[in-house]
């Protein structure tokens, strides 16, 4: 299949690497033109720009930061927009506000494209291994031309609906969640580290029990290691997830008091410096307000 793939950061180097491993025709391009350097040993083919990646392509897939990143990169002169071939596919897989997608759906059928919106669950580790999870949403059809790009990035794809912004509120609402068990955690690790309980034991002894499943394993990990560097997912791309899903609720009067709380926590360890760590690093600021200020 021929492909465009925009962004390549943490997570979209080891996307787009899998795709040209799967044998994919994958011409990549970055707003840092030299990123893709690293995927030449997997005959990534770099574009120069937006319009020279997308010439000829079935589908356009983009993984880029924010919302102010997609839309330049879509809406700006010489972008997705103006570049895509009537009846090709841009495949949005970034982490975006649902306003925007429900927008990129209306302007790229006005323009005779097709848009699906297919945000994934995952850090780059899974990424790397083929193993996340893809929403999806959009038209049937559309889904159906996709499937054969998801499936080497992926393990396993859910559809969600035929309005692409239905994924990007599941997107939302579930790093709600994983922000929760982070906090929880973070706190939980804490309070027993008080009572001397070693906390790689108190992890096993969760992840062994009732809490045998993937975002406790990870998280779990990654706040007994005290491993936030470097960052998987970044503390700025986690306040933005938990802004999101606060506007999202917002917008159809459902209240999200906790998401509140969050958000207030990652503008705090980004207030006290912790910007360039982890978005789990917040687990820093449970152990210094419980005056656990190191980590033996
Ligand atoms: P990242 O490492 O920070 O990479 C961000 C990418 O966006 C880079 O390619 C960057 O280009 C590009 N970019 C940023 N601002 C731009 C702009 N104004 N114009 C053009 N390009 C711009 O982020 P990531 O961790 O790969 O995350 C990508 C998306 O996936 C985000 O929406 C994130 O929320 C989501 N996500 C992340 C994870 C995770 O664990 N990391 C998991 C699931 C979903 P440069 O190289 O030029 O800076």
């Amino acid at each position: 299949m021929k492909i465009a793939f925009l962004g390549l950061g943490n997570m979209g180097t080891p996307m787009a690497r899998n795709l040209l491993r799967a044998g994919h025709d994958v011409t990549v391009w970055n707003r840092t033109l030299s990123k893709a350097a690293e995927l030449r040993a997997d005959n990534g083919k770099a574009a120069n720009s937006v319009t020279e990646a997308t010439r000829g392509a079935e589908i356009t897939i983009s993984m880029l930061a924010d919302d102010q990143a997609v839309s330049s990169v879509v809406r700006d002169a010489g972008g997705v927009l103006e570049s895509l071939q009537h009846g090709t596919i841009h495949v949005s897989m970034s982490t975006i506000s649902v306003a925007l997608s429900m927008q990129l759906a209306t302007e790229h059928g006005k323009r005779g494209q097709h848009y699906v919106a297919a945000p994934v669950f995952g850090r780059p580790e899974a990424a790397a291994a083929a193993k996340l999870f893809i929403a999806a949403a959009g038209d049937a059809a559309d889904l159906e031309r996709c499937q054969p790009a998801f499936d080497h990035i992926g393990q396993h794809t859910c559809v969600i609906g035929p309005r692409p912004e239905m994924a990007n509120v599941v997107k939302l609402s579930g790093n709600f969640l994983i922000a929760s068990v982070i906090e929880s955690l973070g706190e939980a690790v804490a309070l027993t580290r008080k009572y001397g309980i070693d906390p790689h034991e108190y992890v096993d002894f969760l992840t062994n029990t009732l809490f045998d499943v993937p975002v406790y394993e990870t998280y779990g990990g990654i706040i007994a290691d005290q491993r936030f560097s470097p960052a998987g997912f970044r503390m700025r791309l986690g306040l933005k997830d938990v802004r999101l899903v606060l506007a999202a609720a917002e917008g159809v009067d459902a209240p999200l008091p906790f998401a509140s709380v969050i958000h207030d926590n990652l503008l705090a360890a980004i207030g006290r410096g912790l910007e360039d760590l982890d978005w789990s690093a917040t687990a820093k600021l449970a152990a210094e307000n419980a005056g656990l200020n190191q980590f033996e």
